[in-house]
């Protein structure tokens, strides 16, 4: 992908290859006490891809099919979506080789540490440096502790509650993180769905409004995408999990197949909608806008032929193989993709990291001056034509924005701009929106070394 997006451009190839390869790789081995008195060998990796911007940024996932070469491209991946949302990192990317569910909660916590740890001594982490975040199999707890162990190892006491993002908002964290990565999904396919040219090519009307979506994982990405869509107005009519999946043409109501799940331990038997005993034919379903937001390689050259849908929204990283890929263009699908379409997570990270670094809440200082000056300007409006508004209007009207609507609102723009610039360039070259992704990317890391003059 990153090939076919270096065709359309006119770097030198040395240049080409310095924006591809790893920076750094950091490989690391070290003992788990188990809480049985046993002793095991842990395998954990940090990869920093580009250094051309300073921190570096990206999750640490926990999978037991975690290796070298996918943290690397992971890494890649996060300096390509750093650059598309224009935040000012490289990219980097960990990854732990544990299946989490086969530890306890003190034994996690020990080997967050103990990898926190790691990363500190070989200079791996830090506020201007490397800033982890929640990837696949960690949250907001993972991040906690990978904070307090940073405190406890360095006295980096102004910047250091900047060394992670994803926190909890009592330790520093900011509002809307958690739901970030799928809201900016939602923004971006509502965003695609805007133009009337692009969806009279895919024989759809313009707008999400009505439009049938299927979401493969109802993970906190899924969940969240599916949840904000539905708000625009579109017809959850699938939803895949592990345990198989579930389909109504009349729609599938989120909240309650969630709860019907806690209650049952299945999205399966939900009342009123048909069980798909096979989890991955969701992803054949007949619908306008397949979310996979899942794991990687989920639709291959075997299943993309058979496809229905007309828009994959790309919300998990890589869920489309290369082969794939192709497959999807010649059939005429419209893939909006990951490197994009993710990379909300990121963004609200880096607003959450300018948090830290100013060490105040977004909305403190603007708030109550922009109620007062709202609440000027109705009295005025009031006064001069005789209108008399009700108070609850009034206080909706005149309320100042607090933390939560400045980050929706900076992820919301931070999404449209970049989806107006892919688009631009996916014209400009006559390609798809990746690739377009891939050159908007390129070009920008470029610019770094260009630059320099180190190569003109
Ligand atoms: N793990 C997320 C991603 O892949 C978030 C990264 C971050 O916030 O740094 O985009």
């Amino acid at each position: 992908m990153f090939a076919k997006a270096c065709s359309h451009t006119d770097h030198p190839d040395g240049l080409l290859k310095q924006i591809k390869i790893c920076n750094s790789m950091y490989y690391m081995q070290f003992p788990l006490k188990r809480d049985d008195g046993s002793i095991e060998v842990i395998q954990a990796w940090r990869a920093e891809h580009s250094h051309h911007k300073h921190p570096v940024k990206g999750g640490i996932r926990y999978a037991e099919n975690v290796n070298e070469d996918e943290v690397a491209a992971l890494a890649s991946l996060m300096t390509y979506k750093c650059a598309i949302v224009n935040v000012p990192f490289g990219g980097g990317k960990g990854g732990i080789k544990i299946n989490r569910n086969n530890y306890s909660d003190s034994e996690l916590e020990r080997i967050t540490r103990r990898y926190t740890y790691e990363l500190l001594k070989k200079n791996f982490i830090g506020p201007g440096v490397d800033v982890p975040a929640p990837d696949y199999g960690t949250s907001s707890r993972e991040m906690a502790w990978i904070l307090d162990t940073y405190n406890s190892m360095t006295d980096d006491i102004l910047s250091s509650e900047a060394c992670v993002t994803g926190k909890p908002v009592r330790q520093g964290g900011v509002r809307g993180r958690n739901e970030a990565t799928g809201r900016g999904v939602a923004y971006g396919i509502v965003e695609a769905c805007c133009s009337a040219e692009d969806m009279k090519k895919l024989g759809l009307e313009r707008g999400v409004d009505g439009k049938r979506v299927v979401v493969q994982g109802l993970g906190n990405v899924g969940y969240h995408a599916a949840l904000y869509l539905a708000e625009e107005g579109a017809t959850l009519t699938g939803i895949a999990e592990y345990e198989g999946a579930i389909y109504s043409e009349k729609g599938l109501d989120l909240q309650a197949v969630v709860d019907h799940r806690r209650n049952t331990g299945s999205i399966l038997g939900f009342p009123g909608a048909t069980d798909i005993p096979r989890s991955s034919d969701a992803l054949l379903l007949e619908c306008d806008i397949l979310i996979p937001a899942a794991l990687e390689g989920q639709i291959t050259r075997d299943n993309a032929p058979h496809i229905k849908a007309k828009i994959i929204g790309e919300a998990a990283n890589g869920p489309v193989t290369a082969d794939a890929d192709a497959i999807l263009l010649e059939m005429g699908v419209m893939i909006i993709p990951d490197v994009y379409l993710n990379a909300g997570g990121v963004t609200v990270s880096y607003f959450e990291w300018l948090k830290n670094l100013s060490h105040v809440r977004f909305g403190r200082m603007s708030k109550r001056f922009e109620q007062s000056s709202n609440e000027r300007i109705i009295k005025a409006i009031v006064d001069a034509t005789g209108i008399t508004l009700p108070p609850e209007q009034i206080s909706m009207l005149s309320r100042g924005a607090d933390e939560l609507d400045l980050v929706n609102s900076g992820l919301e723009e931070t999404m449209i701009t970049a989806y107006k610039e892919i688009r631009e360039v996916a014209k400009e070259h006559n390609t798809d929106l990746r690739t377009a992704a891939f050159i908007n990317a390129i070009d920008k890391v470029a610019v770094y070394y260009n630059d320099m003059g180190i190569f003109p």
